[in-house]
Parts: structure tokens; sequence; C-alpha cells
């Protein structure tokens, strides 16, 4: 199956107006997202919230079949919280509560700064150690460095997939084999990877995984998802718990939900559960390969445009690449690219230090400009992205 770009596009209303080259920090929503968005609002308007629920429990429902389906696990693994943060904090905060002094946290260079500030925390608090695992000369997680960092103290291997700074895609399912061999959790934000690229958790081994919606899934923002592997459940606590996650059995008692929604509390957006599984089913009826296909052809194209321009730098790491295309501009910085671009009707971001520091002091930047592809953006719309930046600079 190959994607009907025409359709893609008459299908996301925000291809009219502007050039969107953001999917990795929020994806334009197609109309079925939209259009469920909206059907809920409007029945919360005319016959109120709790009502409007009652009367929604199967698209509900729906969301989390639809996330088991796409990452291939199970309906009760899967909770439907926030955002990708939130969801990543439920499972390390969790799983921290099961961590000792001295305990090992395997992590990488290509690591997002919320993990890693979580990390810190933990060392802080809890004095826990933080282990960079090294990367290779094409800027990918090294799994033989991996493999030679195992040893007992090691409890935890905590990995971002796709960074937010660029096209690497470090790999997910060598990792886990290195993990499941060791018997070691598999922690792995998925955050910038779901919704571009196939991810299945059983290929990858991986015990728990962080998703947003708003990123590649072209979800609703303020919505995200957990995926916690079953066997994982009894192993630790949700580190927060309401009369969601629990029930108040007696006077002093209380037990925990049954299902990974443990993981959520009572208060929900449920407009937004009930696009962010439309959203969903959206991407499944493309198929993720397709997808997948697409999206890394468009952003090889525009990496391709971008190496041949004088001046221009292009910066993704990495053996495998995705859809986030990075680099910088002789003599201009990249917010000033950005908003260059901006008056053009073009949006990317510029990715800084603050995001990844890791990697790119390794790597001596400070930002870089990230203009992130998705299957709807066009061979027409690269040519234009190409001369407007063409005439940005110095
Ligand atoms: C955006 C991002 C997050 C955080 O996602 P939120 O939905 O904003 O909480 C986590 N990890 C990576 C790699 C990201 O790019």
């Amino acid at each position: 199956m190959t994607i009907d770009v025409a359709r893609a596009r008459a299908e996301t209303p925000g291809t009219e107006s502007v050039l969107h080259f953001n999917n990795a920090g929020a994806a334009l929503m197609p109309q079925p997202v939209i259009s469920a968005i909206k059907g809920h609002i409007d029945l919360e308007a005319s016959i109120g919230g709790y009502e409007a629920a009652a009367k929604t429990i199967e698209a509900q429902e729906r969301t989390y079949a639809a996330a088991a389906e796409l990452i291939n696990a199970k309906p009760h693994e899967i909770a439907v919280v926030e955002n990708a943060t939130v969801a990543w904090c439920m499972a390390f905060y969790g799983f921290l509560q099961t961590m000792q002094p001295g305990d090992r946290i395997l992590t990488a260079e290509a690591e997002y700064a919320s993990n890693y500030i979580a990390y810190l925390q933990a060392a802080k608090t809890r004095g826990i150690e933080i282990v960079m695992v090294p990367s290779d000369e094409t800027g990918t997680l090294s799994v033989d460095a991996l493999e030679n960092l195992i040893d007992d103290r090691v409890k935890l291997i905590s990995i971002t997939h796709v960074p937010t700074n660029g096209g690497l895609v470090n790999p997910a399912a060598a990792i886990g084999r290195v993990a499941k061999a060791a018997g070691i959790p598999y922690l792995l934000d998925a955050c910038q990877s779901v919704g571009q690229i196939p991810v299945d958790v059983e290929a990858i081994g991986c015990d728990m995984l962080s998703v947003t919606g708003r990123k590649y899934l072209r979800g609703p923002r303020g919505t995200g998802f957990l995926y916690m592997r079953e066997a994982m459940l009894d192993r630790f606590e949700p580190p927060m718990l309401d009369l969601h996650s629990a029930q108040w059995t007696a006077a002093g008692e209380y037990e925990l939900r049954e299902d990974a929604r443990r993981f959520e509390n009572w208060e929900d957006y449920i407009a937004g559960k009930i696009g962010l599984g439309v959203a969903i089913d959206y991407a499944l009826s493309w198929s993720m390969e397709a997808i997948h296909d697409r999206v890394t052809h468009i952003a090889e194209m525009l990496r391709d445009r971008l190496a041949a321009t004088p001046g221009v730098t292009v910066r993704d790491l990495g053996r495998e690449k995705c859809g986030i295309v990075t680099f910088t501009v002789d003599g201009i910085t990249p917010d000033q690219v950005r908003a260059g671009l901006a008056e053009e009707a073009i949006n990317v971001t510029h990715s800084t230090i603050n995001s990844t520091r890791l990697d790119m002091e390794s790597r001596g930047l400070d930002a870089v400009v990230r203009a992130s592809v998705h299957y709807y953006n066009s061979e027409s719309e690269i040519d234009r992205f190409m001369e407007v930046l063409a005439a940005l600079r110095p």
C-alpha cells in the first residue's frame, strides 16, 4: 500500500494555510480527529459532561483497543494519560520505588531532558547511578557497549527511541534483546517514533513505553498513553493513586485496579481521549508501513536538498533515520531561520541544547533548525521550502 497524498492533504485542513514541517512538535490533525473532538465538546455543551461521557463509552474504549493494536499490545496494558511525560513518569517513578542506592540506570546520549532530569533527581534523592551508554561513530547507541555495561548493579535500561532533536533512530529491538537476555526491565520513550515508524512492543521487547498524541500520531494536544507489560504490573505500584487507580475497600485498606489503568487518574479529557483513538485508527487505516515509507522518502529528499545547499549543514545522526530533519545555516541562527520561515507561513522549530544537553554538548551545538515531515507533506512543499530558505541565507 502507498499513501494517496492528494487524499491525505484533502483530509488535512491545515495544509491549505501552512506548510507544516513541525510534525515532531504537533502534527496537523486530520478531519476525522477534528470532527470527533468537536463532536464530543458539542455533546458536552448540550447534555452535560458526565452525561456525554456515559453516552460515548464505546468510543473511549476503542482508544485502548486502537492503541493496543498499533503497538501489538493488549488493551488492558494501556493507560491513557495527559501526555508522554506523564506516561513516562508514572512508569519511571513507579519503578524507582524498587531501586536501592547504588543501583544503576543505563541510558543514552540522545536522552530527552525531562527524562534525564528525572534520573538526576533519582541520583540526588535516592543515590541511583546514571550510566551513559556510548554511541557508535554514526551517533547510534552502541549495542556492544550496552552489553559490556550489563552487570548486577543495572536495574533499568531507559532509552529514547527517536530523540527530539534529530533524525536518529536508536536500535530499540537490539536493545530489547540485551535487556531480555539480562532480565533487566526496559523503558522506551517512543514519543517521537510512534506514528511514523511501526512500533511493536513484542518485536522490540520493551516492558514500558510512553507515547504522546499530538506528534506523529496526529492526535489532539493534551493526550498520550503508557504501555505497561502485564508482567510488570505486580512489580511496583504507581507513584500516585486516586479513586480511579485504586478502590478504598475498607477504612484502612485500598486495592489497586487490576489493569494498566491504575496509572491513570479519574478526571479525563474525554474529547481528547476519543480524538486520540480516532487518530490511531486513522493511522492504522493508512498502515504504519506505508506511513513509514512515505515519511522516510520525504525526509530523505529534504535532507539531500539541504546537503546540496552551500552554507547549510545537515545535523542528523544515525544509521537509520526518520522524519525529523535537522540542520544549521552559516551566518544565521536557528531561531532566525525559524522566524524567517514563519513569515512565509512555513512551520519549523529550533531545537536547543535544553532538550538534549548531552548530545548537543558532545557535538558542540547550541541549537539546530528542526524540520519534521509527515506523509501528507508534498514534494512541491520541499521545493517551496528550499526557495524560501535560500532567500534567508545571508
Ligand atoms: C516531546 C517529547 C517528549 C515529551 O512529550 P510530551 O507529550 O510533551 O509530554 C518526550 N520525549 C521525547 C523524545 C520528545 O520529543
